[in-house]
């Protein structure tokens, strides 16, 4: 999918939004949601959503949704790296599918990373859903 086009409602985060669609949902307030990766790169790959915007990457999202996004993805991510005891998190973005992205709705990526392990491939590989229900409740104990 090119960079510029339609917002279609139809994609899977749109679907997970409406309720549609499972996720294991970690965070939500009236703007943003975060969920597990149902494909993790990592251990605690975790994804942060704005619930209001029709964008499908970062040149389409307003500002306003990005800042409420990203406050929540700063946050998120200071409380499952205190959680997790990573060496080192990366936070992500992808636009365009030449760029990476495989979900056109506008998401950040929160990857938790140890020295020891190396990355697993990009949205391929299911998680096992017992961890990742494990871990969804870690997290959001820790979260509240
Ligand atoms: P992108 O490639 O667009 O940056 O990232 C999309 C992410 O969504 C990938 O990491 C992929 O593993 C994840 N993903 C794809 N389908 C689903 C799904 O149905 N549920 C969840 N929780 N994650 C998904």
């Amino acid at each position: 999918m090119s960079l510029f086009g339609e917002y279609d409602s139809q994609n899977i985060f749109a679907a997970i939004i409406r309720g549609d669609a499972p996720c294991y949902k970690i965070y939500e307030d009236d703007d943003v949601l975060a969920f597990l990766d149902l494909f993790p790169q990592a251990y605690g790959h975790t994804l942060v959503i704005p619930k209001n915007a029709k964008a499908r990457n970062l040149l389409e999202v307003d500002g306003d949704t990005l800042a409420k996004m990203m406050a929540t993805v700063q946050r998120l991510t200071g409380i499952i790296v205190d959680e997790l005891k990573p060496d080192g998190v990366q936070v992500m973005q992808f636009n365009g599918t030449a760029g990476g992205q495989t979900v056109f709705h506008i998401h950040m990526h929160i990857v938790p990373r140890w020295e020891s392990q190396g990355i697993g491939a990009h949205a391929s590989g299911k998680g096992d859903p017992a961890e990742l229900a494990a871990l969804q409740e870690r997290l959001v104990k820790r979260i509240g």
